[in-house]
């Protein structure tokens, strides 16, 4: 553990001797290596980052080179999975700028965080007998960026979709030119 002007920063370990890609193949070794970190919960009032060595792998299924996974965070994340629940279970509560001062983190960061967790927890059986629907666009950067929305109100507003930007999702043509919040009925 060491401490820097504004922040603390925790040294932690991959145990695993090797390398897993985020696809879920076990690699034998790793491509290359680099310092990274993450940040996590605050401790009190001081931001702290957990830093690790890791492997970059050159996958045999994904014929790429990707960055091994690691237990305490989502592939490609800058925050920990810890800190990303804690965003993303604000979110659900309480306006985006109240979220980004109280845990300060940017707008981007709950926004990508939002899709990255609801990504991971959307149900495979979502579509099935969908018939209202709620259409919600948030909008951020200064009402530049959008993020899309879309609930499904038989089921206590579950998410079925969500996309950056105003993109249509599928199966529902006109939706998006709907206003900000709009509850729709499909066709069965
Ligand atoms: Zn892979």
């Amino acid at each position: 553990m060491s401490f820097e002007p504004t922040a603390a920063v925790a040294r932690v370990r991959i145990r695993a001797r090797h390398p897993t890609c985020p696809c879920g193949r076990r690699c034998r070794s790793g491509y290359d290596r680099s310092t990274r970190r993450w940040r996590h919960l605050d401790l009190g009032g001081t931001r702290l980052y957990l830093e690790a060595e890791i492997r970059r792998v050159s996958c045999r299924s994904c014929r790429r080179v990707r960055t091994e996974t690691v237990p305490w965070a989502r592939p490609g994340a800058r925050h920990t999975r810890d800190l990303q629940d804690l965003i993303a279970y604000m979110a659900q509560r309480m306006d985006k700028t109240t979220v980004t001062r109280l845990l300060r983190v940017s707008w981007e960061s709950v926004a990508s965080t939002v899709v990255a967790v609801v990504a991971e927890n959307l149900d495979a059986a979502r579509f099935h007998g969908l018939f209202r629907i709620g259409v919600d666009e948030v909008s951020y950067r200064k009402g530049h960026r959008y993020l899309t929305v879309v609930a499904d109100h038989d089921r206590q507003g579950a998410v079925v979709w969500t996309g950056e930007g105003r993109e249509r999702p599928p199966s529902t043509a006109s939706t998006t030119n709907s206003a900000r919040r709009a509850v729709l009925t499909c066709r069965r």
